[in-house]
Formats: C-alpha cells, sequence, structure tokens
C-alpha cells in the first residue's frame, strides 16, 4: 500500500527517520520522457499516490512509502521507500547532466543512507543517450548500487528489444539491463524481485 509522504525541494526537506522508519530506500532517475512516472505508478498500482510528469512535481524529489498489509492490519514500517527523482535532459546541450539538475540531487545521491538501489532508466526506443552514461558512471565511480532498466520495452519487436538493450549495455558499460514495459507490465515482477533484494 504506497502513502504518499513529501515532495523535497531542498536537502533538509528530505524524509527524516521518524518518517521512514531507516527502511531502505529506491531511486528512480532517468530523462524526461522515459516512461518513470508510467513505470511507478504501474508498479504502485494505485490511484492514491499517482505520480505526475508535470515538470512542477517532478522538478523536486517524491517520496512514496510501501507498506505490507492494509487497514488496520498495514505494517507501520514501511518495507521500502520510493524516491522520483526529477527528470533530466530538458537542456539540449548541456555538458553535464549535474548542471541542469536542482542542487539538492547531487547531495541526494551522495549522502542519502537509507538510499540502498538507484534504478536508472533508459528508454529502448532510441539510441544511448550521453546524459545517461554519465549518470551510470557517476554510480560506478561513487560505488552506489544500481540498475539499468530498459523502458518501453513493448514498442520493439523481440529481435529489435535484444538489438537496442545489446546496444545499450555496449554504450553504457553496463552488463545488465532489464527490459520493462508499463503499458503491458512485462519485466515488472523481475523488477520487483531486484527490488525486494534491498529490502530486509
Ligand atoms: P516521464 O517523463 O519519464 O515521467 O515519462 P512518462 O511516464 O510521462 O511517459 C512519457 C511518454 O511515454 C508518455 O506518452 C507515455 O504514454 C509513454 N510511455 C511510458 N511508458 C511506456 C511504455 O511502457 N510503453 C509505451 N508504449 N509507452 C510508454
Amino acid at each position: 500500500n504506497p502513502v504518499f509522504l513529501l515532495s523535497a525541494t531542498d536537502v533538509a526537506h528530505f524524509p527524516s527517520e521518524a518518517k521512514t522508519y531507516g527502511a531502505p530506500e529506491v531511486a528512480f532517475l532517468g530523462r524526461s520522457n522515459v516512461g518513470k512516472s508510467s513505470l511507478i505508478n504501474s508498479l504502485l498500482g494505485s490511484r492514491e499516490a499517482k505520480v505526475s510528469s508535470t515538470p512542477g512535481r517532478t522538478r523536486a524529489i517524491n517520496f512514496f512509502a510501501l507498506h505490507e498489509g492494509s487497514g488496520e492490519k498495514m505494517k507501520v514500517r514501511p518495507t521500502l521507500i520510493f524516491a522520483d527523482l526529477p527528470g533530466y535532459g530538458y537542456a539540449k546541450i548541456s555538458k553535464s547532466i549535474s548542471a541542469e539538475w536542482p542542487s539538492f540531487i547531487e547531495p541526494y545521491l551522495a549522502e542519502r543512507e537509507t538510499l540502498a538501489l538507484c534504478i536508472c532508466l533508459v528508454d529502448t526506443n532510441i539510441p544511448p543517450q550521453e546524459n545517461d552514461t554519465q549518470l551510470i558512471t557517476y554510480f560506478k565511480q561513487t560505488q552506489r548500487p544500481y540498475l539499468v532498466v530498459g523502458t518501453k520495452a513493448d514498442k520493439l519487436s523481440n529481435n529489435q528489444l535484444a538489438k537496442s538493450v545489446a546496444a545499450l549495455k555496449k554504450v553504457h558499460e553496463v552488463e545488465e539491463i532489464l527490459p520493462v514495459s508499463a503499458k503491458t507490465d512485462a519485466g515488472t515482477k523481475a523488477l520487483w524481485a531486484k527490488m525486494m533484494e534491498v529490502a530486509e
């Protein structure tokens, strides 16, 4: 059962342990239009927690708490926290991804103690993007656990998808890319399994 916690636009707003019970956090990152809101909505499967992709709300980090059980049986301590980060890639020519990001993103990624997994979304329908490579390189350098997920897999034939995933792996220099579709729910079970690995 997802509960919307808050929208943070400053380091001081990040939810404290009093709100999260120190539950492990999964962050979602990707270029604008990659399908991040659609994927999060399909993972949450709830109307209450609908993530909008309107710029206002997406220039913040939106936090959601996922609990086991429902009603009176809902566990107090969340199983996982979802952190929906602002999309990047608005600026056509930007030297670095961090140049266009609000100032609270870098401290979040560098210092958030409960951040257990960073999900880097890449679009399987477009060629590998330089800013995605930059983000993935950042996670390699900082040794943050990350997973690259390929979105909109339903738009391609199996053969096209295999080719796209191979190209993305090669350019981003990653061993694994998990293809998913928010439209058909393909791959979302596998993604849940990866996320549950980090939840104790
Ligand atoms: P965001 O900007 O990353 O939050 O992207 P959105 O979730 O708003 O999606 C951007 C566009 O891609 C919208 O037109 C969606 O309908 C479309 N889209 C998102 N996910 C999928 C998917 O899994 N399959 C298909 N076919 N289209 C998708």
